[in-house]
């Protein structure tokens, strides 16, 4: 179109009529601001003047609701007034925005993505800082790390882990408030952002989701639940940054990981501290093995009927070079969260078997020797095989060995764990539900496992003095193993008067302080001959 230098319309090709949605006649020789005062001030009245006063060309895009479209202007002065040249410019604004959608958000999910999330943050956190804001109440950030989701994708394959990723999205957003915020910033991790809330109320936020979360998931014909582990942080005085903020909520999920999984956690200071400790002790696992810093101590078990030793539980320790000798609380959780956790089965079948033949060796014999497996260590393939050949190698026979697991460690994936179990009595070996009463207990997986001994948790052997109830569990154990025909040992049995409370209850052996602390090598073959 063009317009002389009084404002009028000059000319209009048929582009030009649709654009205005009026045709030529109706237009021709009437002032453009009269026919269109809402464009007055507007981008494209803008670079009209300019082009106008300067006879500079003019540029500029711009959405134009009524036509539902994106048009681009480009304004040229002459000396009859301007022309102006239209480009409807939809189809490459739709694909630019398309861009920017795509790399802000996660296509999965349809999510924001990393890069966003931190965007959203920074403004949320400027925000609060600023005066107006009201006190009292604040940010939370919450960091969301779903549990074994590398196992799921690996067991049931990525089209069934993509699926779950997207159920749990849609459930995030069906959950939060309208003006909060979630983010797909990795993997399997999440964060969410909270406006307006408490630490009590994030946490009660928290744990909403993860109940919301043990709803089974239908993903391509499976029920599948998941679990997650969630870190919370709230904005603190300035100054504070959405980098730091994020950091911390993701350090507390660290932690609600490393105490057991399936919670919420809210950062302090201290944790901090921890998170630099478990990443020194990463470090050193690494060292440790190849420098042959790990040992076994082993802890006798006798029969209460004559006192008669049965074997020993094999205990890990770790003579840690500036730490001293570490009880496995100290840092099993951050070995068996590693690449070393695998390791550590073929490391204990070996050493626990040249001990074997070592005492052997010297005359002592030792009728058996229980491990503890972790419930991946238990559930990695091909076990019983593994167990085989290694004793083999040393010419120990399979009967010498009892694998202890915990219930909680059967339950997560029963139908594995009954096959795996099965397969270890097949061959020879022996096996003991560790820590029983503890964990789920649930009898009817219990009638299935094929268990021979139940290790009864040391929590009930110590309540027993005080309490009338814990006796009865006792006797309800017993009862109940032999029922299924397994054997029952106490563990953590510290005083006599213990010991003859189970021999009452008819507890066939025992382990704890009474007979002996977990004893060195050596040690314990002094024992050993000793009895
Ligand atoms: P657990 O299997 O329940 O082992 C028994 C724990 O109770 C041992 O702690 C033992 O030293 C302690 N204990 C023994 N008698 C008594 C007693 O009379 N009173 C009290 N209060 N405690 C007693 P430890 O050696 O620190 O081991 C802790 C846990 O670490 C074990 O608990 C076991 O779950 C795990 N663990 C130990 N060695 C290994 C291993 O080689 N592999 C794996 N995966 N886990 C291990
Ligand atoms: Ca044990
Ligand atoms: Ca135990």
């Amino acid at each position: 179109m063009s317009i002389d230098r009084s404002w009028r319309f000059t000319y209009l090709n048929h582009t030009a009529e649709r654009y205005l949605q009026q045709e030529r006649q109706n237009l021709l020789g009437r002032h453009i601001w009269q026919c269109y005062p809402d464009l007055v001030d507007s981008g494209y009245y803008r670079i009209y003047q300019q082009t106008a006063a300067t006879g500079l060309p003019g540029r500029h895009t711009d959405y134009y609701a009524p036509l539902d479209t994106w048009f681009e202007a480009r304004s040229f002065a002459h000396d009859d007034g301007i022309t102006v040249l239209f480009r409807d410019v939809t189809r490459e604004h739709e694909h630019a925005a398309q861009l920017e959608f795509e790399a802000s958000h996660d296509y999965l999910t349809g999510l924001p993505n990393r890069r966003k999330c931190v965007e959203a943050l920074s403004h949320a956190v400027a925000e609060a800082a600023s005066p107006g804001f009201t006190h009292g109440a604040s940010l939370a950030v919450l960091f969301i790390d779903l549990d074994h989701f590398k196992e799921v994708n690996d067991a049931f394959g990525h089209a069934v882990g993509d699926e779950l990723l997207r159920g749990f999205a849609k459930r995030l957003l069906a959950i939060l408030k309208p003006d909060f915020f979630a983010a797909r910033v990795g993997g399997d991790e999440f964060v969410l952002l909270l406006r307006d809330t408490t630490e009590s109320a994030a946490e009660a936020f928290a744990h909403a989701v993860l109940s919301d979360l043990a709803i089974p998931f239908e993903a391509c014909g499976r029920s599948i639940s998941l679990s997650a582990s969630i870190g919370i942080a709230l904005l603190e005085e300035a100054p504070d940054s959405a980098e730091a903020l994020l950091s911390r909520a993701d350090t507390a999920m660290y932690a609600a990981k490393s105490s057991g999984r399936f919670q919420v956690r809210a950062y302090d200071g201290a944790l901090d501290r921890g998170m630099r400790d478990r990443l020194a002790l990463r470090m050193d696992i690494r060292e440790a093995f190849a420098a042959n810093q790990f040992e076994l101590h082993f802890q006798p078990q006798v029969a209460l009927a004559d006192g008669s030793p049965i074997g020993a539980e094999a205990l890990l320790r770790w003579r840690h070079p500036e730490r001293g000798l570490l009880t496995p609380y100290a840092f099993l959780d951050v070995l068996l969260d590693s690449p070393y956790e695998s390791i550590l089965v073929e490391w204990l079948l070996n050493t626990v078997c040249q001990h074997i033949r070592a005492w052997r060796r010297s005359g002592v014999f030792v009728p058996r020797i229980s491990l503890n497996l972790s419930a991946r260590q238990l559930l990695g393939a091909g076990l019983a095989d593994r167990i085989l050949h290694i004793a083999r190698a040393h010419d120990v026979s399979p009967a010498m060995l009892d694998i202890e697991v915990t219930e909680d460690s059967l339950v997560s994936d029963i139908e594995q764990a009954t096959s795996v179990l099965a397969a270890l009595k097949q061959v020879g070996i022996f096996t003991s539900l560790d820590d029983f009463g503890s964990g789920y207990s649930s009898l009817s997986y219990l009638v299935r496992l094929p268990i021979d001994t139940l290790k009864i948790d040391k929590s009930f052997v110590r309540a027993r003095v005080d309490s009338e109830k814990a006796s009865a569990v006792i006797r309800g154990i017993v009862g109940l193993a032999r029922s299924l025909g397994m054997k029952t040992i106490a563990e953590g049995v510290e005083c006599q008067s213990q010991a003859e409370e189970l021999k009452d209850a008819g507890c066939d052996s025992i382990q704890g302080y009474l007979v002996s602390r977990p004893l060195d090598s050596e040690a314990f073959a002094e024992f050993m001959l000793r009895r």
